[in-house]
């Protein structure tokens, strides 16, 4: 804007000195134009005047030579004269004394009286000697305000003067008609003689060109003046004012082109400011859009593609009609590493795994991390034996030790291979077969490698539906308690009740109570079902004690998901009460399990129920952790020998020694024991005679309802049971 301005005024200052400069050349041309046009007025007045004064010279010369003036020659030289000499207001012819003789027009009275002349003395025209004689007066104004001059000649008869030739002559007819010829009307024509300005008016005030020359006038010098309004105060289109007006257009003009360019300059630079700031978002947003890209199609922990990604890659081989096989390798013990080394090795472990995979694989393989602790493969064009060798090689890789921060990590891992044994096999199809048989390959003891078959998906499906019925038949109440008895080998009384969950299908399958759980547990059903145990369990065990048939005890089983609920031990505690059984007589049993793990935060909930008086013993004892040595920290008062450990019994001596091994303990520590799943009479006297005392096992009594076994326990109180030795 700065930049405008100065120009804008640099332009203004150029059109104002060449304003000036044409002005002052204008005046100068007129200044000379004037000076002409004054000179040829000059030459007009001064010739016009001379042509009246030769006139009379000759026409006193033409009288002389005649030698007489008589009437007739008057009127013959002068008859005509005004057409002639339209200036002459009249001629007349004088005698010495002043008389007037002729006159010509007849009505002309001229002014004989001299005197009243001022007359001044002749001019003396040396360039013309012809006119020494002739006398003017100065200019004088008539009544009528015009303006003449006397001029007279004498003529000389016989060398004497006989009289005077005088005639008037009208300066302002004459002035008139030459200004009228000469004179353009701005100008105006000012004459002054040695006395007076007798024609026009000199201006007053500026702004006006003036000439003055002197003409020759017959009496003397005339002062001649013509001055005039400057042409550039009158027209607004002279020159300079062109000129000033072109300076302003070119300003205006030159002002808006260069605000436009200005204002488009600066639009431009906006324009390319703005371009440039939405470049730089694009690229910003391109950046987050392929960070979210990455991240919706990445594993976090290991970069590598994830479940989405490996789907869209199979998705598009499966449309490009490329045979894939899919492996999946689901890892064991992530979980303990966590636990024990925390996630940093757990995460380290996870890409060194990664990175043996990678190892071992064909360039063209794609690997995944498809959950927290399962890989997939998808290999293009790979046989089914060269999968399963692949397969095997993945795993040994995998089980070699590894090394971090300082830690040696043993891990193994369980794999799933998926065909696509049909055509039209989609994408999730062939990852949920992976996904199967690599569940399999787990539930057969990890370190499998196992390929998909359509029988997985039908025992999948089963469990499903297995799953739902179970489900329902917990909300609708379906479920039954079975119980059943444990006997003392040396009295071979009913010591004991274990209470067993039961559940008849509408088809009548019986279906195993580990499933019921492990459904319910699943399902987020177990707290419920756990309360309903407990409390059908105390409702029949109070029964019993009404029907004064109880046996010493009612054992209920407690699994780890239910115990670490935290609730389900005030539960037992409150029911206890509710249904008035004296807490020595309700034992909870639990896994081994679920002593080890947790084991602090379980202390506090063992420690409850023991303080309440209810008592524990551990289940399936040998098949968990089968540390002897942790029995005395547990407040425990029961061991149950797992049913694995006799049923091989009297044959397996391995499971022989690890009874004596148990029971010997049990008795050191003072703890009851007693023997699960006994058939035979070998079993129960080999059981004996090693110094378990208590048993339980179809050899004795399968599990059975409350009524049977109020029935037995009846029988029981009457002497009147026999059971078999
Ligand atoms: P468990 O606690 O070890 O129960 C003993 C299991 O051995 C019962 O199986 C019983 O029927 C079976 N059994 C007893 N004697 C013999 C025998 O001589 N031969 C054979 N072959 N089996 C015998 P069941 O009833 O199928 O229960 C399986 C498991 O389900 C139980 O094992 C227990 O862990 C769980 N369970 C059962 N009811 C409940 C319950 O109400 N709550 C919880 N949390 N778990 C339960
Ligand atoms: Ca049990
Ligand atoms: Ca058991």
């Amino acid at each position: 804007m700065a930049a405008i301005a100065v120009i804008c005024m640099l332009i203004l200052i150029s059109t104002f000195t060449l304003y000036r400069s044409a002005q002052s050349r204008q005046v100068e041309l007129q200044d000379q134009m004037l000076s002409i046009e004054v000179n040829r007025l000059q030459r007009a007045i001064e010739v016009n005047l001379q042509k009246e004064a030769y006139f009379i010279v000759w026409l006193a010369n033409n009288f002389q030579n005649d030698g007489q003036i008589t009437k007739e020659n008057w009127l013959s030289v002068t008859s005509n004269i005004r057409e002639t000499f339209p200036f002459f207001i009249g001629v007349y012819w004088m005698n010495t004394d002043g008389e007037m003789l002729l006159n010509s027009p007849s009505k002309f009275k001229p002014n004989v009286d001299m005197s009243t002349w001022q007359i001044t003395p002749p001019v003396q025209f040396n360039t013309m000697p012809v006119l020494s004689k002739l006398s003017t007066s100065n200019v004088i104004k008539d009544s009528n305000g015009e303006l003449f001059v006397e001029m007279r000649h004498p003529v000389e008869f016989n060398g004497r003067i006989a009289g005077y030739l005088g005639a008037r002559y009208n300066v302002d007819h004459m002035l008139k008609a030459i200004a009228a010829q000469f004179l353009r009307p701005e100008q105006t024509l000012v004459l002054s003689d040695s006395v007076n300005q007798f024609y026009g008016e000199l201006p007053n005030g500026h702004g006006v060109l003036t000439n003055m020359v002197d003409v020759n006038a017959l009496n003397g010098k005339w002062q001649l003046t013509v001055w005039q309004q400057t042409d550039y105060d009158r027209s607004y289109f002279s020159l300079p004012m062109l000129i000033f007006i072109s300076g302003i257009v070119v300003t205006v003009l030159v002002a808006i082109s260069l605000y436009l360019l200005e204002v488009n300059v600066m639009g431009r630079r906006a324009e390319s400011a703005t371009v440039a700031k939405l470049k730089g978002e694009i690229t910003q947003r391109r950046e987050v859009e392929a960070q979210l890209q990455f991240t919706a199609n990445h594993d976090p922990q290991t970069h590598l593609p994830n479940r989405f990604a490996l789907e869209t890659y199979l998705e598009r081989s499966i449309r490009g009609e490329q045979d894939v096989v899919l492996m999946c390798i689901a890892l064991d013990k992530l979980q303990e590493v966590n636990d024990m080394y925390g996630y940093l090795v757990a995460d380290q472990l996870l890409l060194e795994a990664a990175k043996r995979f990678k190892s071992v694989l064909p360039p063209h393989a794609l690997l995944a991390r498809t959950s927290n602790d399962q890989f997939m493969i998808a290999c293009p064009g790979m046989s089914q034996l060269e999968a399963e060798m692949q397969a095997n090689q993945l795993r040994m890789c995998l089980e070699e030790e590894f090394f971090i921060e300082d830690n040696d990590i043993l891990t193994t891992c369980a794999i799933g291979i998926a065909y696509r044994y049909i055509e039209d096999m989609r994408a999730d199809e062939l990852l949920r077969h992976a996904d199967t048989a690599a569940h399999k390959a787990k539930a057969l003891g990890s370190r499998k490698v196992v390929a998909y078959n359509q029988t997985m998906q039908e025992q999948l499906n089963h469990k499903k539906e297995l799953e739902r019925a179970i489900r329902k038949a917990i909300n609708n109440d379906e479920l039954q308690l079975h119980f059943q008895p444990q006997v003392d080998l040396r009295t071979r009384q009913v010591v004991g009740v274990e209470a067993l969950v039961r559940w008849e299908s509408s088809n009548g399958t019986v279906i195993s109570p580990d499933i019921i759980i492990q459904t319910a547990e699943e399902t987020g059903l177990m707290q419920r079902l756990g309360h309903w145990v407990v409390d059908t369990a105390l409702k029949q065990f109070s029964h019993m004690l009404d029907e004064r048939c109880a046996p010493k005890c009612i054992a209920i089983n407690v699994s780890g998901h239910e115990f670490q609920d935290g609730y389900l031990a005030d539960y037992v505690i409150r029911s206890v009460t509710r249904y008035d059984i004296p807490p020595q007589r309700v034992q909870i049993e639990l896994t081994e399990q679920v002593f080890i793990e947790n084991l602090e935060r379980n202390q506090h909930i063992l420690n409850r129920l023991t303080t309440s008086g209810i008592s524990l013993a551990i289940d399936d004892f040998g098949t968990g952790y089968s540390s002897l040595a942790y029995l005395k920290h547990f407040p425990v008062n029961t061991v149950k020998i797992d049913r694995g450990f006799i049923k091989d019994l009297p044959q397996s001596k391995d499971d022989l020694v690890i009874c004596q091994a148990v029971v010997s303990m049990a008795n050191l520590l003072q703890l009851k024991v007693v023997a699960e799943g006994v058939e035979t009479i070998d079993q129960q006297e080999l059981l004996r005679n090693i110094g378990c005392n208590f048993a339980q096992g179809h050899f004795y009594y399968p599990p059975m309802t409350a009524d049977d076994l109020i029935a037995l326990l009846k029988k029981q109180r009457a002497g009147r049971l026999y059971p078999a030795s």
